[in-house]
């Protein structure tokens, strides 16, 4: 494969779409255990295999990075030179996402996505994920797991 775009300007990119234990990932994992939250990770038997489960919520929680998977933002655009290569790659892998997704749901599970720009606010990623658990809180309480 020849890889035509910028490497400076690209190289945070070039980790693999599925590799674990990166660097957000390990922020998230600090984050929710901060806030007194229980979890496990990389789940291989649910959809997708989720990068942080929280079992007794049912909430499967995905780091994604923003170029891989094709988020909504800045660093989410493919690049400009090769479009012929990574656009029809960059939108298997966001179809490939959201039948995971829907796989997840089937099964009774709740899905959260965390993108790696997003940690760039903590206090407000820290909110949404307040928020989404705080919706799903059908079976305990957040303050009531320490
Ligand atoms: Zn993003």
């Amino acid at each position: 494969m020849v890889d035509n775009h910028n490497k400076n300007q690209r190289s945070y990119n070039m980790r693999r779409v599925r590799s674990h234990n990166t660097n957000p990932e390990l922020q998230v994992r600090k984050m929710l255990h901060r806030m007194g939250l229980r979890f496990r990770l990389h789940r291989k038997q649910l959809p997708g295999c989720p990068d942080i489960v929280l079992v007794s919520r049912r909430v499967a929680i995905f780091v994604h990075g923003c170029f891989w998977h094709g988020h909504d933002c800045k660093r989410g655009k493919p690049p400009s030179s090769n479009r012929d290569f990574w656009i029809p790659k960059l939108l298997r892998n966001k179809e490939r996402d959201n039948k995971n997704i829907i796989a997840l749901t089937k099964l009774g599970w709740h899905s959260m996505v965390i993108w790696e720009c997003e940690l760039r606010t903590p206090y407000k990623l820290e909110a949404k994920v307040t928020k989404e658990l705080a919706l799903e809180s059908r079976f305990e309480s957040i303050s009531g797991t320490k």
